[in-house]
């Protein structure tokens, strides 16, 4: 089993079996496409035009938060091309969605919200948005990081 299917050699910690991100291939920000437990097409943009770019850093933290939290979601945003990014009504315009390190994840409840949040931060996003029924998740380099907000939509 693969953990990334179209890119390097798996990188586990032996210690707990779960992802590990270094440096070196965060630094690498290679862009990816699909991952273990996200097919493409919950990765690509929702505007009909195909396109996903995901980073691989990015995306290796979302593994991370997903097997941490321990339940299935599928986002409703991952990579969105800034065409579609410029539709939207209260997306910033240097949306980290566009940029490919960006992920909006549903919950249902107080707990899960608790849940995927402290996944989030265990897996290294730096950067939390709480909105009414999602919460985004970031580890966008040009903006700062260790920040939470509270999303207006
Ligand atoms: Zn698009």
């Amino acid at each position: 089993m693969s953990f990334y299917r179209e890119s390097t050699q798996p990188v586990v910690n032996p210690d707990t079996g779960l992802p590990y991100i270094s440096e070196e291939i965060v630094r690498m920000n290679q862009t990816a496409t699909e991952s273990d437990h996200f097919p493409r097409h919950e990765l690509e943009c929702h505007c009909g035009c195909g396109e996903v770019e995901i980073n691989y850093g990015s995306l290796m933290k979302l593994e991370t938060t997903r097997i941490r939290y321990g339940k299935p979601f599928v986002p409703n945003c991952a990579y969105r091309c800034q065409a579609h990014n410029d539709t939207i009504k209260g997306a910033s315009k240097t949306s980290s969605h566009t940029k490919g390190y960006a992920f909006d994840i549903p919950v249902e409840n107080d707990a899960d919200r608790w849940r995927l949040i402290n996944a989030a931060i265990d897996a290294g996003f730096t950067r939390i948005g709480i909105y009414s029924n999602f919460i985004h998740l970031d580890d966008d380099p040009d903006k700062n990081d260790f920040r939470i907000w509270w999303g207006k939509y």
